[in-house]
């Protein structure tokens, strides 16, 4: 597990791809599809609901939910994505970032 300390410290988009350099020195690219994908808002990401089923709600995702707009830190500790579709309820932490995988 990454220690806390370790933060972003650059941020682009460069074609399909999230580019991100961290405070330790790894640099780290992930698809903007799986990040969008992976949106771990409770929309997107399902409730229990009172049976304890997971439901998910599976949006119809088009090439405008994979573009990103714009993005803003969130409170020292994640990221905020706002996407081409309008969706920008996904909170992603910078833990979360770091063990992120395109698969
Ligand atoms: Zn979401």
């Amino acid at each position: 597990m990454p220690p806390a300390s370790t933060l972003p410290t650059a941020l682009a988009v460069m074609g399909n791809e999230l580019a991100l350099a961290w405070s330790d020195g790894t640099e780290q690219f992930i698809s903007l599809r799986a990040l969008r994908e992976a949106c771990p808002c409770a929309v997107c990401e399902g409730e229990p609901d009172v049976m304890g089923n997971k439901v998910i709600l599976k949006k119809q995702l088009t090439d405008e939910s994979f573009l990103l707009k714009k993005y803003e830190f969130v409170g020292g500790y994640g990221i905020q994505f706002f996407w081409g579709d309008g969706h920008s309820s996904g909170i992603y932490s910078y833990r979360y970032l770091r063990g992120f995988s395109n698969e």
